[in-house]
Order: structure tokens, then C-alpha cells, then sequence
């Protein structure tokens, strides 16, 4: 009792962080009805209640505290989110559970939200792409017509977008691609000379629905495997003419520029979508003519193949990769000291003063991943590396990059900037780049922002051993 005269709001903060660790839903319950203010108090580590919850793994326990509105984003003094502590500590339906509401989504099956855990920005998609409808001429010359398909719209490499003036509570995302469908778009795909069509997928989940799929027909036909109520999406591109004039119609819209960062603006949803559509683009524009005998080409598959006009060109003989849009892969990784407790990063000189971030450079032909990530962390820093540990993925649609991400365990510690790609690099303590991680531009040091894999690594890497 004398506690609670002392300071009865930190004891009411500790009794219902207690009963989120303990799971005590009953009492959590009855303490929120009385005090439903103290749903998002920290403790001093910077601890909500649903982080409590979900660091021991009560599910109930945080599905009451989603419902009565806890904030998710939230995020301790180790720069954690309750999501990443379910993670970290491996319960799997915690994780699932916040995130899926952290898109406004039902859960969905198991599969599904297990692939999320891992995903970066860039990653996550709606579509399922169907790849072997892309060779079915028919039925994608039907969908284009048909009213339910969406269009989205891109020029010189640009998404067509809307600003999300209407949400408030966050600036994130900012911006969500402008759906169009097909009267909207009609006059363009006329112009074959200057609009280029993608097929880019069906939205996922409406497979049960495939007419005929289940049942036959009744005179004992085949169905006709042309009408389904597959939604599928193109994205075209226009010319800069045609850009212009749209814009002057539709004035709320806009085509994003310059790249970086406005296209880390989209939700994580849409950003999957972006990433495919212009990595295609790109492709087209800069390989517009056969690159093997220099003829013009022609597209086919739904714009994923682009086959020489050159009867006699030896491109129409084997495999040849330069038929189909191209993937560059880049190990990208934090390279740890050998005490465990520091981490290498670097910059370059065209980065924003104070911004540090993890080596990287592209894998060359006929060279593993491993020896990729040695080679590279050799050139920039002078550092030796020895094990390396593949952690996750990240497509970059600049234009068609494939960030693999690593941690990379160093054997030596004396560093040698190359002064070319590199103008500084240096052992960070682990406290020094949690304290970048929370910081923004404006501080002597940060890091990128959470979309960039190179954060989620840093991150990944301070999660390691990090007493939680
Ligand atoms: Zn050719
Ligand atoms: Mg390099």
C-alpha cells in the first residue's frame, strides 16, 4: 500500500506489464477497464505490455491487447517491436498474428504468414504471377478486356500514384498506386508503338472460385478454361506525351520520382507489385533491340520473353538468357569483429554526410555467394572474412538488383578503405549502432531506413545476442 501512495501510476504500469508476462488475462482485463490509459506505458527498457506478452508466448494475451487498441508499433530501448521479439523468441502465431494486422488483414494460412516473417520491403505480393498463362495469347488478350482486370500505370519507369492524404495517424505509406481498368486505359494499348503491356499476375486466393474447375459441364465438355474469375494485373507503360496529358486530366495523381526514396513510400503490399513491374520495365527500355545481332524484337509471354525479328539469328537456336529480363544478384552484409561486439559498415561519398550502412557489390559470374561476400568486404575495407551466413533476400527495383543479405564473420581487424568505392569504414560498438538504428537523418550517424534490407540486417545482427 505504501508503494502505491509513493507512485501509484509506475505500480499500476508494473502489475499489468506482470499480468502480460505472466498472461494473466483476467486480471489484464480488469486492471485496462479501470485504467485503459495505461495500455501503452513503458517500463524504463522501454517495454510495453504487449511486448511482455509476447515475449513469453501468451497468444490470448496479445489478442486482448490488440483488441483493446495497444499500439504495435511501439518500440523498446533495443529498437524492438513486439513483432520482433515474437520473432526473435520463435512464436511463430504471435508473429503471424501481428503481422497480419499490421496490414489490416485477417490471418490468413499458415504458409502464407510463416513466408511473411522473412519478408523485406520489396518482397511481399498479392499475385500469384501464373507464369504458364503468360504463353496463352487468348486468354490474356481476353482478360485485358475484361472489366474486373486492373491496370496500373508507369512512364519513363515512373509508378502513377496518389498521395494517402487521408490517413492521419501515420505519414506511412504515403503514397499507393492508382488502379485503373480497362476503358481507363483503352486509347493506350491501341498504341502498340509506344505502350508496352506486362502481364503481372492474378490476385491470390480466389483459385476456389475458377468456374468449371470442380464440376464438368453438362453436356460433358470440357469447361471452357478461358472464363475463370482469375483478377488479373498488367502494368503499362506510356510514353512521356501520353504521361503529361493523363496527369492534366487527373490531377490528384502523379508519377513518382526521382526513385529513391519516393518508391520506399508504397505499402509493403504494393511495394512487391512496384518491384516486379518496373524491374520489367527497365528491361524492355534498356534492352530494347536483339542483343546478339542488334534487329528489332518482339515481346511475347506477357512481356517476360523478347524474341529477335532475325530469321537467322543464332539467338533462336539454345537458351539464351538475354531472351528474358534480367536479375542482378549483390551481397549485401554487416561484417562482425571477431569479439562478437562490433560491426563493420562503410560509406561512400555520395552518401548523405553521416550515413553508414553495409558493404555490398555484385556477385560475378562463375563466383558463389560466400566467396562473393570475402571478395567484396576484401576490395572495400582490408578486412578478411571467414564465415558467412546467408540471412534474407531483398529484390531492388534499381533496376533489377537481388539483395542477398549475409552476416559475414571477419578473421582480421585492421581496415584499409579502397578510397574508390569506399571513403570510410569502421568497427561499430553494438550500443553505438542501436543508437544509429533509431536515429534519423538528421544525427552525426544513421543508418538506411527500415525498407532497406541493409537496416534489417544491422538489425538482425544486433538481435543476435542481445539480451532481451
Ligand atoms: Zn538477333
Ligand atoms: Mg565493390
Amino acid at each position: 500500500m505504501a508503494d502505491i501512495q509513493r507512485n501509484p501510476k509506475q505500480q499500476l504500469i508494473s502489475e499489468l506489464h506482470n499480468f502480460a508476462a505472466v498472461g494473466d488475462k483476467i486480471q489484464l482485463t480488469a486492471l485496462l477497464k479501470h485504467f485503459p490509459s495505461l495500455i501503452n506505458e513503458t517500463a524504463k527498457n522501454g517495454w510495453t505490455a504487449l511486448m511482455y506478452a509476447a515475449r513469453n508466448g501468451h497468444f490470448e494475451t496479445v489478442q486482448v491487447l490488440l483488441e483493446k487498441g495497444c499500439d504495435r508499433a511501439v518500440t523498446n530501448k533495443s529498437n524492438q517491436s513486439a513483432l520482433d521479439i515474437a520473432k526473435f523468441w520463435g512464436y511463430k502465431n504471435i508473429a503471424n498474428l501481428l503481422t497480419n494486422l499490421m496490414e489490416g488483414q485477417e490471418p490468413v494460412n499458415q504458409l502464407t504468414s510463416e513466408a511473411r516473417e522473412h519478408e523485406n520491403y520489396f518482397c511481399r505480393t498479392f499475385l500469384d504471377r501464373k507464369s504458364e498463362k503468360r504463353i496463352e495469347s487468348k486468354w490474356l488478350n481476353l482478360k485485358q478486356k475484361q472489366p474486373t482486370s486492373v491496370y496500373i500505370l508507369f512512364s519513363n519507369l515512373r509508378p502513377l500514384a496518389v498521395s494517402n492524404e487521408g490517413d492521419n495517424s501515420s505519414n506511412y505509406p504515403r503514397v499507393r498506386l492508382l488502379k485503373l481498368c480497362y476503358e481507363d486505359v483503352k486509347e493506350y494499348l491501341e498504341q502498340t508503338e509506344t505502350t508496352t503491356v506486362i502481364f503481372l499476375g492474378v490476385e491470390l486466393g480466389i483459385e476456389s472460385q475458377v468456374k468449371g474447375s470442380i464440376l464438368p459441364t453438362l453436356n460433358g465438355n470440357d469447361p471452357d478454361e478461358d472464363e475463370d474469375e482469375l483478377v488479373a494485373w498488367f502494368v503499362l507503360s506510356i510514353d512521356s506525351s501520353a504521361a503529361e496529358e493523363f496527369i492534366q486530366k487527373h490531377q490528384d495523381c502523379y508519377f513518382v520520382h526521382p526513385p529513391m526514396p519516393a518508391l520506399l513510400q508504397f505499402s509493403e503490399n504494393e511495394a512487391g507489385i512496384v518491384a516486379q513491374a518496373r524491374s520489367v520495365l527497365a528491361w524492355h527500355s534498356r534492352y530494347q533491340f536483339c542483343p546478339t545481332c542488334g534487329s528489332a524484337t518482339k515481346l511475347e509471354d506477357g512481356g517476360y520473353k523478347k524474341v529477335c525479328l532475325k530469321e537467322d539469328c543464332s539467338s533462336h537456336v539454345g537458351v539464351h538468357n538475354t531472351c528474358y529480363p534480367r536479375v542482378d544478384p549483390v551481397v549485401i552484409m554487416p561484417v562482425i569483429h571477431p569479439d562478437g561486439n562490433h560491426c563493420l559498415l562503410g560509406r561512400k561519398k555520395r552518401f548523405h554526410p553521416g550515413m553508414y550502412t553495409c558493404l555490398a557489390g555484385f556477385v560475378e559470374p562463375g563466383e558463389t555467394i560466400e566467396n562473393a561476400v570475402r571478395r567484396e568486404v576484401e576490395e572495400e575495407s582490408g578486412v578478411k572474412v571467414g564465415q558467412v551466413r546467408y540471412v534474407s533476400c531483398q529484390p531492388w527495383p534499381m533496376p533489377s538488383s537481388l539483395m542477398i543479405g549475409c552476416i559475414a564473420f571477419a578473421v582480421s581487424t585492421e581496415i584499409k578503405v579502397d578510397n574508390i568505392e569506399i571513403e570510410d569504414a569502421q568497427w561499430f560498438s553494438r550500443e553505438q549502432v542501436m543508437e544509429f538504428l533509431n536515429k534519423k537523418n538528421q544525427s552525426a550517424f544513421f543508418v538506411p531506413p527500415h525498407q532497406a534490407i541493409a537496416h534489417q540486417l544491422i538489425k538482425h545482427w544486433v538481435g543476435m545476442n542481445a539480451s532481451l
